[in-house]
Formats: C-alpha cells, sequence, structure tokens
C-alpha cells in the first residue's frame, strides 16, 4: 500500500503548496507524481530498488529523491513542515468551489475558520465581511457553494470531470481485477458541465474493485455503499458513482446510465411497441420474460429495431426519427481537422514562440496553422500594433522556408466599440485569414453589441467571428447579443464562426453550433492554444460540434489548404502573393 500512502501525502502537499500561494509548476508536479503513483500497478520501493523512479511518468529528480526519503524514513519532512500550524481539518475548505486557497488561508489566519462549519458560521453572523476583500456579493456566493457541496450538486465543468473519469478508469484498469470499464452519464455525452461521474465495470471480483476504489487517495469519502455500487466525493471536488454490472448486461447498463432520461424514455416506448422490455439490466422479450440482448450497445438498439446512436446525440434532439430513418449524422472526429485556425505565440499572450508553436502543429500532422496574436489594443495581451504584426510576417515567411506545414498568417483582430476592426483594411488585407472577436465592453446593451459585431462581419475582409458569445464557464455570462442576427449577417457575409475548444470557453455552444450550420455558416473548430499542451483543446471542441450534430462538411478547418485559401481569399480580392 506504499504507493497510495505515498499517492495521499503528494496530493496533500499540492494543496498545502496551493494554500501558501506558491507556484502552480510546483502544484502541478505534485499533482502529476501522486496520480503516476496511484495507477502504478508496481511496488513503489520495488521501482526505486531498480532504480526507476526517475523513468515514472511526472517524476523528476526532486520527487524521486522525496520518494527516497519516504520508504527510507516512513515520513516526508517538507509535508510537515507545510502541515505546521495548520488544523487538520483546513483542507477541508478547499472543497468549496470559489472559496480559493489564498481566501481560505486568509480566513484562518484572521478568523480563525478551521472548517466548513466554521465558514458557515461566519457567513451567517456576518463576521466573513470585510476579510480578504469579501463583500456582500461574495458572502452570498460562498453560502451557495455551500450548499451545492452538501448537495453534491456542484456542476463540473467537462475538461475537469473528464480529467477525474480518466484518471480514475487508468488506475482501476492498472489495479486489475476490472474488465470492462466504461465512462457513463453526462460525461460520456460530452455535456459541457456535469453533475457527476459514472463509472460502470465488470469484474470476477466485485469486492475487491469496490474496496479498491474507496481507498485510493484521490477519493475524499465514501458517501453511499452497497454490494455492486459505491459513491464518492472526489476530492477534486465532485461525486462519481461506480457501479458492478453483470458482463452479459454490460451494454444495456451502458445504455441507460449514459441517457439522457429523455432519450432513454423514447427507447423504452420503441421497445414496449415491439413486445420487448428495455432496461438496465437487458432487451427482455415481454412474452416469455426471456433476454433478447444486453451484452453490448449495438446489440441492445439492434434489439428495438435502432442503429447504434452515438451517445453525444441522446439527448431526444430529434435523433431517434433520424437514427429510425437511417439519416443518423457522420459526426466530426478529431482525425478528420486538417490545421488550428486559432493559435498564439508570445508575440502576444502565447508562452511558445513562433517556430515552437508552428513545431508543435506540425507534429500534430496538420497540414496547415495559423498565427492568430492578439491586435493592440488588447494591450493586456501585448497585442500587435501594424508595425509588429509587418515584424511577424517577415518571421512567418523566413520560417515557412524551412518548415512543411503551412503557416497562415493571421491575427486576433479585436471588434472596437463601434464594430470597426482595430487594423485598417489594408493590413488586413495582407492576411490569409483574420479573426474577428469582442474582448471589451461586454456589458453594452443588445442592440448596441449586435450592431457592432454584424459591422465587423460586414468587413470584407474578416473571415472567422472567434468565442461568439464571449462566456466563460461558470464565471462570466454571454454578453447579450441577438445571435440570430449575428449568424444570419454571417450567412449573408459568407462568414465562419468559431466553436473555441478552450476549457472555460466552449463558445458557441452546442445548440448555437448545430443553429449556424443550419443555417448554413461554415463552423470552425479551433484550440485557442497560449501553450503546448492546450493544442489538445480542439477535442473539447469536437465534442461540442459532435453534440451540435457537425459533420466534418460543416467545419471549415476540415477543408483541405486550398479549398480553405479559395475561401478565405476568393481569387480577384488577394490583396498580396
Ligand atoms: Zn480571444
Ligand atoms: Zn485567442
Amino acid at each position: 500500500m506504499t504507493n497510495l500512502e505515498l499517492a495521499r501525502r503528494f496530493y496533500e502537499i499540492a494543496s498545502l503548496l496551493e494554500v501558501r500561494g506558491e507556484s502552480v509548476f510546483r502544484i502541478r508536479a505534485y499533482q502529476r507524481a501522486a496520480q503516476t503513483l496511484e495507477a502504478l500497478g508496481e511496488d513503489v520501493a520495488a521501482v526505486a530498488a531498480r532504480g526507476g523512479l526517475r523513468r515514472l511518468p511526472g517524476v523528476g529528480r526532486d520527487l524521486a529523491a522525496r520518494i527516497e526519503e519516504y520508504l527510507a524514513t516512513g515520513r516526508l519532512a517538507q509535508l510537515e513542515t507545510l502541515r505546521a500550524g495548520l488544523p487538520a481539518t483546513f483542507l477541508g475548505l478547499l472543497e468549496i468551489r470559489g472559496l480559493g486557497p489564498r481566501t481560505a488561508r486568509a480566513l484562518w489566519e484572521q478568523l480563525g475558520i478551521d472548517s466548513v462549519e466554521a465558514l458557515e458560521e461566519a457567513c451567517r453572523s456576518g463576521r466573513i465581511l470585510g476579510v480578504a476583500g469579501i463583500r456582500e456579493k461574495s458572502r452570498t456566493n460562498i453560502v451557495q457553494a455551500i450548499e451545492r457541496w452538501r448537495a453534491g450538486q456542484a456542476r463540473t465543468p467537462l475538461a475537469r470531470a473528464l480529467a477525474v473519469a480518466r484518471h480514475l478508469v487508468e488506475t482501476l484498469r492498472a489495479r486489475g481485477d476490472v474488465d470492462r470499464i466504461e465512462i457513463a452519464g453526462s460525461l460520456r455525452r460530452m455535456r459541457e458541465t456535469v453533475k457527476d461521474v459514472d463509472l460502470l465495470v465488470t469484474s470476477r471480483a466485485p469486492a475487491r474493485v469496490l474496496e479498491t476504489f474507496v481507498t485510493l487517495p484521490s477519493v475524499a469519502a465514501v458517501t453511499a455503499r452497497g454490494p455492486t455500487r459505491v459513491s464518492v466525493r472526489h476530492q477534486a471536488g465532485l461525486a462519481v458513482d461506480l457501479r458492478v454490472v453483470e458482463p452479459e448486461a454490460f451494454g444495456a447498463a451502458l445504455q441507460y446510465f449514459t441517457g439522457s432520461r429523455e432519450h432513454n424514455v423514447r427507447t423504452r416506448e420503441i421497445a414496449s411497441r415491439r413486445g420487448r422490455r428495455l432496461s438496465e439490466y437487458g432487451v427482455f422479450d415481454e412474452r416469455t420474460g426471456q433476454r433478447v440482448a444486453g451484452l453490448t450497445e449495438e446489440d441492445v438498439y439492434a434489439a428495438i429495431g435502432l442503429p447504434w446512436i452515438p451517445p453525444e446525440l441522446r439527448e431526444n434532439q430529434g435523433e431517434i426519427e433520424a437514427a429510425r430513418e437511417g439519416a443518423l449524422p457522420s459526426l466530426v472526429t478529431v482525425e478528420d481537422l486538417r490545421g488550428d485556425l486559432h493559435a498564439h505565440t508570445d508575440w502576444s499572450d502565447g508562452r511558445l514562440t513562433l517556430e515552437r508553436m508552428v513545431a508543435a502543429a506540425e507534429a500534430r500532422g496538420y497540414e496547415y496553422v495559423i498565427v492568430s496574436d492578439h491586435s493592440a489594443s488588447l494591450a493586456i495581451a501585448h497585442g500587435l500594433d501594424v508595425e509588429r504584426l509587418r515584424a511577424q510576417a517577415r518571421e512567418i515567411r523566413a520560417l515557412q522556408a524551412r518548415t512543411r506545414i503551412r503557416i497562415l498568417a493571421g491575427t486576433e483582430c479585436d471588434i472596437l466599440e463601434d464594430g470597426r476592426l482595430d487594423f485598417p483594411d489594408e493590413v488586413l488585407a495582407g492576411l490569409d485569414v483574420v479573426l474577428a472577436a469582442v474582448h471589451s465592453r461586454f456589458k453594452q446593451s443588445r442592440a448596441d453589441m449586435t450592431a457592432r459585431i454584424v459591422r465587423a462581419l460586414a468587413n470584407p475582409w474578416v473571415n472567422v467571428l472567434v468565442h461568439p458569445t464571449g462566456r466563460r464557464l461558470g464565471t462570466r455570462e454571454p454578453y447579450d447579443v441577438d445571435l440570430e442576427a449575428v449568424l444570419a449577417a454571417a450567412r449573408e457575409h459568407g462568414k465562419a464562426v468559431e466553436i473555441n475548444g478552450s476549457p472555460e470557453r466552449l463558445d458557441l455552444a452546442d445548440v448555437h453550433a448545430r443553429r449556424a450550420a443550419a443555417l448554413g455558416v461554415p463552423v470552425a473548430i479551433s484550440s485557442d492554444t497560449h501553450a503546448l499542451a492546450e493544442f489538445e483543446h480542439v477535442a473539447l471542441g469536437v465534442a461540442v460540434a459532435r453534440r451540435a450534430w457537425l459533420t466534418p462538411a460543416h467545419v471549415l478547418n476540415t477543408r483541405p489548404l486550398d479549398g480553405l485559401r479559395a475561401w478565405s481569399r476568393p481569387a480577384g480580392r488577394a490583396a498580396t502573393g
């Protein structure tokens, strides 16, 4: 059990470093190492004995030394130092969404708040006001967050829930005893936020699987426990349900627990009209009571006369009808994308140099990538003025000479308050692709915001309206805009709109992307990458696109380079070569 004990301690160090405001890189390093240990099949002592610690993912020289210290002494001096002066219940405060480690620490230091109960009391009495900048509004937010925490109801953004679920799947697989394991629920349907994580497994040793699960270091508390099911609160702040089902019913259980409820109401009706009963245990003949399907989802759907339906579509939004008519869409996949149309470099607020950004895109196998740094009026992001944009264009040309992937010169150009663009037309005309975005004055009236964006879309050199509603999941509402008018303008002027795959944006949302496609407006699926790992965010954008019923034909960046360029700079309108 050394692996788990050590993982638990590393998680705790990460949390304590967070409380002390340490660098995010150190915090992540401990979290990564903890995850590695949790999923490690071999005893870490054995790994250490053969000198293999530093080959473990996420374990460098420092962390290898910590592991050796623990193996030799059973202690971690660093953890003891970090714990000093903080009560054991304190870390529970970090599970309250929106409180933040620094505020939690200030509350402890100034008011002695050391637990969720104490926090609640301080909110009720008003003692909390004035501490760490907390005002009436934040007090209300904290009270609501505590209520949601109690009810286990806080919704978690897709990316965060996926990371938790995938880690648990990997861990349970590595620890043995599971035969099949799948993520079900709204997470499998890739909803933009989820209430909890549902995992289904088959196993010849169900009791052992459940026991392994509840003792994982990343599990904060067990909230319910039965012979084939446990519910826990994960330390990332969301509920996780694990169910062990019989292998013959795995497909039926997967179908049932994937939902949605509305979709399942329809499938049960269809089954019953065929003299069959559909449940989490299988499809049964109503007359004989015999199970006719259950092993796989394909079998289950086939037994009620339907083709298999992709989980992202299971919302009772027309998928049943489409399935019956043999008209289910062939949904876009990550592999269909030929390039990324939204990427930043360290010329503005990205972390990669131009060269490294382009190399990373090339390593993904893309045919093209855009360079779309911010424009000057976004000073906070070191936006480029005309002169720096020209200097960047020269660097792009030089780099292109020694690069296979096609580098498209672009910009993420600010749409100014009145709908003008931040660069003059002759500058925009010299670029391959122009993205336009609202980054300021979010509080304009609906009429003004709509007119502002519609005017920008009428500019002949603008190609893609990016993150069209400006929302940030859980922290910023979309600005007030008549999206229908915006999409109509995009169609009229031959412009595209974006699904921004950045985890906190996912903008456009699925319903709006579906509407865009229905109107014939092309949709770009972009990462909006600011760092190496963020290229991966296109996968989240693709998830939204699939929920929006998009096929490759709807998506702008599935087009080959020639097709893309013919669209963005049609012959006769090209300004430069
Ligand atoms: Zn932006
Ligand atoms: Zn951007």
